[in-house]
Order: structure tokens, then sequence, then C-alpha cells
């Protein structure tokens, strides 16, 4: 028999139904699946943000913390409840707080950053983080997400060496100028020489019956200009030898140059070396440490003497140079005319302790090279083409470019 129209209606809504039912399962199975799936994944979240080493600080944009892990707080010494009632400007060391602004600006808009910050523990001592810190959108709100690592044994270590630098930067200065102190005997003999001679000369004046007041003058004129200049090269060693930190200012290079060849002129002389100097005037005023920088100048030069100690006296030649850099900066050479680097040491001579003289220590040209890195720039050795050794090593302009003049 065939179905009647009633028939074919209800089997119709029957199906109707059933296809309504399956969705309905189907979508409750999804939503069901999908909110385990969230729970999970945010129990897991939690757990992270619980366990991680590392703090974890959520904070508004007004830099009011929002929530902190248990290390977080942990580290700073408070409970996760107490940290809650603070700010970024009760955390941070005033150094820091003062380049929130700025950072925060950068996060708003969208930048993730890696900073180093001090905060204040609890306390009152002061803990060394690195963070690294991104913006996140929860709840319709943009929030500051940081994660907060403990620095303390990398900054210690970070001291020790750099104090470690500084002691060896001091030791083999002190080699260098034990080296030099026949120079600097003779340095200082000079002036005290001429002012013996001349205080005779002027006790001689005075005893004759007529006193040419003109004439002693002049020999009291010499007497101060002695003195002056014994003052200046013991001022200079007192410098050289004192162990302090390095103190960097802004500097002419070619006064520094100049310096470093006053101080080993009389050496020099000893050996029958000709000093000649190119140096460019006009050129930016560099930022460094004077002693620091005369010593590599003073150890350059000391290696160009022993390199020239066979050379015949015409070719005891040393140049010393300045010039403009092509990245705005000052480059210094020093040149010799001595045996040359042997081509298979020339990587090796900044090496410590490499030596090829009988009774070298190997240290100094591996702290200059670390003079010149602690002052941003480079040191690099090279045999010239026409003979001979060609140090040289860069420094960069100061930054508002100042000239000289
Ligand atoms: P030291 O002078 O005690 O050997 P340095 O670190 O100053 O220590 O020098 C390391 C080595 O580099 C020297 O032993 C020498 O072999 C080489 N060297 C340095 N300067 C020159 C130079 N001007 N000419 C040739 N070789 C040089």
């Amino acid at each position: 028999m065939p179905p009647t129209i009633d028939h074919v209606c209800m089997n119709w809504v029957t199906a109707q139904w059933s296809m309504v039912a399956a969705a309905c399962l189907t979508l409750a199975t999804a939503y069901g699946l999908v909110w385990w799936w969230r729970r999970e994944r945010n129990e897991q979240y939690q757990t992270l943000f619980d366990r991680a080493n590392d703090g974890i600080m959520l904070m508004s944009t007004d830099a009011k913390l929002v929530s902190v892990n248990e290390s977080f707080a942990r580290m700073h010494g408070y409970s996760t409840q107490e940290t809650l009632t603070l700010s970024l400007q009760d955390l941070d060391a005033p150094d820091s707080f003062r380049l929130v602004p700025e950072r925060m600006r950068r996060l708003l808009a969208g930048e993730a950053l890696t900073f180093e910050v001090e905060h204040y523990h609890k306390d009152g001592h002061k803990i060394p983080f690195e963070v690294s810190a991104s913006k996140i959108i929860a709840g319709g709100k943009s929030l500051i997400q940081s994660f907060h690592r403990d620095i303390t044994a990398r900054r210690q270590a970070q001291q020790e060496l750099q104090q470690k630098r500084a002691e060896l930067t001091h030791l083999s200065r002190a080699v260098m100028l034990g080296e030099l102190s026949g120079s600097l005997a003779h340095e200082l003999n000079q002036p005290l020489s001429a002012i013996l001679s001349n205080a005779q000369a002027a006790q001689r004046f005075l005893a004759r019956p007529e006193i040419d007041r003109k004439e002693l003058e002049e020999i009291l004129g010499d007497i101060v200009a002695a003195d002056l200049h014994a003052g200046k090269v013991i001022r200079s060693l007192r410098l050289l030898l004192k162990k302090g930190e390095a103190r960097h200012q802004p500097l002419d290079t070619n006064e520094v140059v100049l310096d470093a060849i006053k101080l080993m002129r009389s050496d020099l002389l000893n050996h029958h070396i000709t000093v000649e100097t190119h140096l460019t005037q006009d050129l930016p005023l560099v930022c460094g440490d004077h002693v620091q920088l005369q010593q590599v100048l003073l150890n350059l030069m000391m290696n160009a003497s022993d390199a020239m100690a066979r050379c015949s006296w015409d070719q005891s030649r040393l140049l010393v140079g300045t010039q403009h850099c092509p990245n705005h900066g000052v480059r210094v050479s020093v040149r010799d005319h001595g045996h040359g680097i042997p081509p298979k040491s020339i990587g090796r001579v900044f090496e410590p302790f490499f030596t090829t003289k009988p009774r070298g220590l190997g240290l100094g040209l591996g702290v200059c090279r670390s003079i010149l890195l602690a002052h941003d720039g480079s040191m690099a050795a090279e045999n010239h083409p026409d003979g001979g050794a060609l140090f040289h090593f860069t420094l960069p302009a100061r930054v508002d470019g100042m000239s000289n003049k």
C-alpha cells in the first residue's frame, strides 16, 4: 500500500528531530571537549606558573602588580598575597625605575624586551634580575607579563673577572715600568742636574760684588722650569703605578701619544731609535682612561724597540701616527723597521703568555687588547709590506663627536 501523505510528513518530522538531536549531541560533545581541553590547559599553565624557577609577574599598565608566582614572591622575600599590594616602584631600584616609562611605551607598542634591572628584597638588599617582558591581553585588558631570572651569580662572576683583569693590567704595567726604570730615572735625573747646576751658578753670581738681576732671574726661571718638568714626570709615574679603577674621560689621542713618547724618550735614545710622529690634527675626542691608553702605547713602543735591537742606527725608525677612522673614530698606528712577526705567530701574538723573547712574559699584547675592548675599540697586528711590524688600534669617537679645537 502506497504511503499516505500523513505518513510521509510523520517520517519527515521524525527525521528532522533526529537530525536536530544528533546536532545537539555533537555540539554538546564538542563544547564539553573544548571545556575539558581549556580546563586541562589552564591547569597546565597554572602548574607551570606555580612551579617555574623563574619569577613570573603580571602587572597592569600603571605598574601595579596583578599576579605573581611563588618564585617571584620568594625571591623578593614576600608572600604572594603581600606582593599584590605592591607596585613596581616599591620593587625597582631608582636607576631601574627611571627607565620604566620608556620601556612601558615600547611594550605597549607590542615590542618584547629583555633587559637587566635591580629590585629591592623585602629586607632592603638589592637583587639583579634579567627580565623578559611583553604585553598580553587578558579579559579584554592589556597587561604586562614578565619573567625574572636572578643573575646574582652571573654578576659576581663578571665582577671577579673584571677585578682579575684590572689586576693583570696593573701587574703588566708594573712589569713594563720596571723595564723602563732606567729611562725614567734618566728622565728625572735630567731636571735634577739642571736644578743643581743652575743653583750653583746662582750661588756664584751672588758671591760677586755686582749682581746682574736679569741673569739671576733667568737662572731662577730655569730652576722653576726644570722643577716643573720633574714634577710632571713624577705625577705620570704615580698615575701609571697607581692601582685603581679605570677612569674614562674625554681625551685628545694626540696628547696621549705625545705623553707616552715623552716617557720613553731616553729609552729610545739609548737604543738609537728615532721617532717620527704623523699626528692628524682636528681628530675627534675619544672617551678613555689616559693611563691605560698610555700603557698600550708604551707597550707597543717597547716591543718595537725590542724588535729593532739588531737594526743599524739608520734603520731604527719608529713611526707613530694618528688618523681619522672611517667610522668617525680614531686610529693609532705604531710601525717599526724590525724583524717583523713570523707569519706562523701572527695569529697568536695576543694570546696570553705567548712570547718569543727569552725573558718575555707574553702578557703585554693580551692586556693591550683587553684595554682596547674595554674602550669599545679594537687592535690588530700585521707585517708591513716594506718590512717591520705594524700594530694599530682604533677607538670610537666620543658620542657627541666634539672636535679638539
Ligand atoms: P712579550 O713582549 O713579553 O713577549 P707581548 O704580549 O708584548 O709579550 O708580545 C708577544 C709576542 O709578540 C712577542 O714575544 C713577539 O714575538 C711578538 N711581537 C710583539 N711586538 C712585536 C713587534 N713589534 N715585532 C715583532 N714581533 C712582535
